[in-house]
């Protein structure tokens, strides 16, 4: 089927109380593993390209492709830009044919990343184009928080309810404990606070770091507003683990192509394993 706005992948997660898994790809291999799946579960889904991975391919030649396989599922399929951290690289975004954008102006303070969004928001809507953006910053580094770093760093549900208004976009990221990567310890989610964000905020929220949350905190964020969540790392260890065994099972080299399919097989299993706990299967 055609391409699907994020938008309209998002207000129906919203409507189903479930939640709609955006995973990242970079190259041939990702790709499949998550269309199959979809298809294999009809869960609608979300492909994410980030920057940082724009040189793995020709980006306009990557992205035709990667909407030529798309038309081809029979699933709800939305494609959107992942982390574009500056207004250079949303341009560059939607001049290769990116129909959304997530813009990270999070490192900002509040009332640049405001005005930076909102002119984001400004250049995108008139195209049609989804904007998710995200407000308060991810403990990537896992540091030990306090009651006043916590404050500093998560996302401040008053400043989300104003950030949301007035720069119009359609999705918000947030920070209640979530982070990139690997976690270094045990991730704990600030529920109360995703709570009083939920009961601010008009629109759908995102969580990122999607990689190593438990499975009871990931129903409990999606009862408490969360339509959308990001997977990568877990894709990437599964990939690596399963390729670094295949390799070590071998005392002559591998077949490549025959390894790069159980990769592809083991990346499947993680897609399958989250849609399932986010409550998108069957809903596409
Ligand atoms: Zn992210």
């Amino acid at each position: 089927m055609p391409l699907t706005p994020y938008n309209i992948l998002l207000q129906d997660a919203r409507k189903g109380n479930y939640a709609v898994g955006a995973f990242n790809i970079f190259g041939m291999e990702f790709l499949p593993a998550i269309l199959d799946v979809a298809e294999e579960e009809k869960a609608p889904v979300i492909l994410q390209i980030a920057p940082l991975h724009f040189y793995l391919s020709d980006l306009p030649e990557y992205i035709k492709y990667v909407k030529s396989q798309i038309v081809k599922v029979k699933v709800p399929v939305a494609l959107n830009l992942d982390h574009g951290k500056t207004r250079e690289i949303i341009i560059k975004g939607i001049r290769n044919g990116f129909p959304a954008v997530m813009f990270d102006a999070s490192r900002l303070p509040f009332t640049q990343n405001l005005a930076q969004t909102k002119e984001i928001v400004e250049l995108c809507k008139p195209l049609g184009m989804t904007v998710e953006a995200e407000l308060g910053s991810l403990n990537d580094e896992g540091a030990e928080l306090t009651a006043e770093t916590k404050d500093k760093l998560f996302t401040n549900p008053e400043q989300a309810a104003k950030f949301v208004t007035e720069t119009g976009i359609d999705a918000l990221a947030v920070s209640i404990g979530n982070a990139h990567g690997f976690y270094k310890g045990e991730p704990k989610l600030d529920f109360a606070r995703l709570q009083q964000i939920r009961d601010k905020v008009p629109v759908p929220l995102v969580l990122h770091g999607g990689s190593g949350i438990k499975t009871d905190d990931f129903k409990k964020a999606i009862t408490l507003g969360i339509n959308k969540i990001n997977i990568y790392t877990e894709m990437s260890a599964s990939a690596s683990l399963m390729m670094k065994s295949l390799l070590n099972a071998h005392d002559t080299p591998a077949d490549f192509p025959a390894t790069l399919y159980q990769v592809r097989l083991a990346v499947k299993e993680v897609v399958r394993e989250k849609m399932h706990v986010f409550g998108s299967c069957g809903k596409g």
